[in-house]
């Protein structure tokens, strides 16, 4: 982020957040409210932190994603990103198990 803050001679007022010059005070103000409900909607649905940016959030949220992508078989620690996709991966272990058996 490299938000500069020049002083403000021309007329008018400089958004701190995006940079527009807006006609008066009370239009910045306005148009400031615009910043804070897209800030809301950048909001981390698992542990609500909020983000400047779509693409700080989603970066962040690869945080949360990790430890989902990482269900460890017990049998031979192969990771898969979904329960269902390790269930199908432990009937091969049963499989082999018969195999062993028989
Ligand atoms: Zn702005
Ligand atoms: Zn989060
Ligand atoms: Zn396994």
């Amino acid at each position: 982020m490299s938000i500069e803050t020049r002083p403000s001679t021309s007329s008018g007022a400089q958004c701190e957040q995006c940079g527009r010059f807006m006609k008066s005070e009370e239009s910045l103000k306005k148009h400031g409210k615009t910043h804070d409900e897209a800030h809301r909607n950048l909001e981390c649905t698992t542990c609500q932190k909020r983000y400047h940016s779509a693409e700080l959030l989603r970066k962040h949220q690869i945080v949360h994603n990790v430890p989902k992508k990482s269900i460890e078989c017990e049998k031979c620690d192969k990771k898969y990103s979904s329960k269902t996709a390790l269930s199908k991966h432990m009937r091969t272990h049963d499989t082999a198990k018969r195999w062993g058996v028989f």
